[in-house]
């Protein structure tokens, strides 16, 4: 069981929600399925293909401003587990949340300062602003435009939903 990608009515993603309560939304004519795996789930009287996008059949106001916070988990998911010094990707639990300007040098944790960084390059940066390290990050660093972003786990279902997600 993953997870699946909500888009409102006008095709805005929304949210992220359990392949069950998908299911659900979609056996309840709540929502339309958008883009499914190959797999099959199948209940006592019914089979439905698993889906990885569905989209709300009518339209849900969300709040414009929905705050992120910014963690680790939140960090490293926006930047794809990805070092974004070196674009290397090592295993998870070997990444770290580097400050672009060092706490030390008054940088913030913030979305706009906070980078997935290899222990490595950490390591190597240190507590020198990216001028003096001469390293620089490969993206600017931003607030993820959707929560949903952040939130996205599997990558197979992350390649499906990539083009919702621009
Ligand atoms: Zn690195």
């Amino acid at each position: 069981m993953g997870n699946v990608l909500v888009l409102n009515a006008t095709y805005e993603p929304i949210s992220v929600v359990s392949t069950r309560r998908a299911v659900i939304l979609l056996l309840k004519e709540k929502a339309e399925l958008i883009e499914a795996a190959e797999a099959e789930l199948r209940a006592e009287n019914f089979t439905i293909r698993m889906p990885l996008v569905i989209r709300l059949v009518y339209f849900v106001r969300i709040p414009y401003k929905v705050s992120l916070p910014v963690t680790r988990r939140t960090v490293l998911a926006r930047d794809r587990y990805t070092c974004q010094y070196c674009g290397r990707q090592p295993a998870r639990k070997d990444l770290t949340v580097d400050h672009v300007l060092p706490r030390s040098r008054g940088g913030r944790t913030s979305w706009e300062n906070v980078v997935a960084a290899c222990q490595r390059c950490n390591g190597h940066k240190g507590n020198r602003t990216p001028e003096e390290a001469g390293m620089w990050v490969l993206s600017d660093p931003a607030r993820p435009r959707y929560v949903a972003l952040a939130l996205v786990e599997g990558v197979d279902a992350r390649q499906v939903w990539d083009k919702y997600l621009r």
